[in-house]
């Protein structure tokens, strides 16, 4: 079998991995479901349940080398861990169904394996997601989220983690909580807003209904929220998600990502994690698909102001 690894582009210093197992993984959506109970991986369900990804884009069990031959060519092994979060044991359900004590312990499942990855000092950036819908890649029906831990900095994290340490540096402050008092001044960006969280439709959305949800506090890890914090966003992030399936009166496709510090790095604690809600959908009838402007000049054109986004969100929030 073809060996997975990751490659560098070295015009850009973007890393790709290339896994040629997914290509084998089934299309399951009549078939046998590996996440029901009684299955080889979930002989009993009683807790969301933590298993190893049977299609893994990055494995632990080779030691991490990275191999350069010449300037253009460099590669490793995809060094690094990927594992699925069974949410419940209902095939059929979501996870805007589940109660928010079902989606608390989720969430406690994506904190400890943030904490468990955190040990292995190859891994620079741990990432729990959600990505429900066959828009945003999904292959299985069953309720479940996923946790890739990378032996990297993805870039689009690397971008903002740069800035953050630099207006620390600078400022002595962290931004993001600078940006959320100034987006509290402005107001008509804001969706909802408790003691401990704050949900938005940032200034620059790439797409139309992007939502990022703050903790108020600074911190960079779920392992440093507290259970009030948890709560919060355990009974938010299902009703904005179902604020967007009210707008488009249909069950959209959707990431749903933890945002964390990067790991071993230094100035780490200038990260503020977030929170965040994708949608390709941009209207009732079509997607947003990516055409050279993004592709080729990484500049996203988007048909919706992030303030009408806001207030639509707003007022189908329940
Ligand atoms: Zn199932
Ligand atoms: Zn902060």
């Amino acid at each position: 079998m073809v060996e997975s690894e990751i490659r560098r582009n070295p015009f850009t210093n973007e890393l790709i991995i290339y896994s040629p197992a997914r290509q084998k993984r089934p299309n399951r959506k009549e078939e046998y479901c590996p996440l029901c109970s009684g299955s080889k991986e979930v002989p009993e369900f009683k807790k969301p349940l933590r298993i190893t990804n049977k299609y893994p884009s990055l494995d632990n069990r080779k030691d991490f080398k990275k191999v350069k031959t010449g300037t253009f060519f460099e590669k490793s092994n995809p060094y690094g861990f990927c594992e699925l979060v069974v949410y419940t044991k209902k095939h059929d359900a979501m996870f805007i169904d589940l109660n928010e004590e079902e989606i608390l312990a989720i969430f406690i499942e994506w904190r400890d394996a943030t904490m468990d990855f955190a040990k292995d000092s190859n891994i620079k950036y741990i990432l729990p997601f959600e990505n429900y819908g066959e828009d945003v890649g999904a292959t299985l029906i069953h309720p479940h989220g996923q946790i890739y831990g990378f032996p990297f900095i993805p870039p689009i994290i690397e971008k903002e983690f740069n800035t953050a340490v630099q207006y620390k540096n600078e400022r002595k402050q962290c931004m993001v909580c600078d940006y959320i008092i100034a987006e509290k001044e402005e107001k008509e960006r804001i969706i909802y807003e408790d003691d401990h969280i704050i949900s938005i439709v940032p200034y620059f959305a790439k797409y139309a209904y992007d939502v990022y949800v703050y903790p108020k506090r600074h911190y960079g890890l779920l392992h440093h929220s507290t259970q009030r914090e948890m709560e919060s966003f355990s009974t938010l992030l299902p009703k904005v998600i179902q604020s967007v399936n009210s707008i488009f009166n249909k069950k959209v496709s959707y990431s749903l990502s933890l945002n964390q510090s990067p790991l071993n790095t230094p100035g780490s604690a200038a990260f503020h994690m977030y929170f965040k809600i994708h949608t390709p959908q941009r209207n009732k009838e079509s997607l947003k698909l990516l055409g050279a402007v993004e592709t080729s000049g990484g500049t996203f054109i988007n048909g919706t102001l992030p303030e009408q986004a806001a207030k639509s969100l707003r007022n189908n929030l329940e």
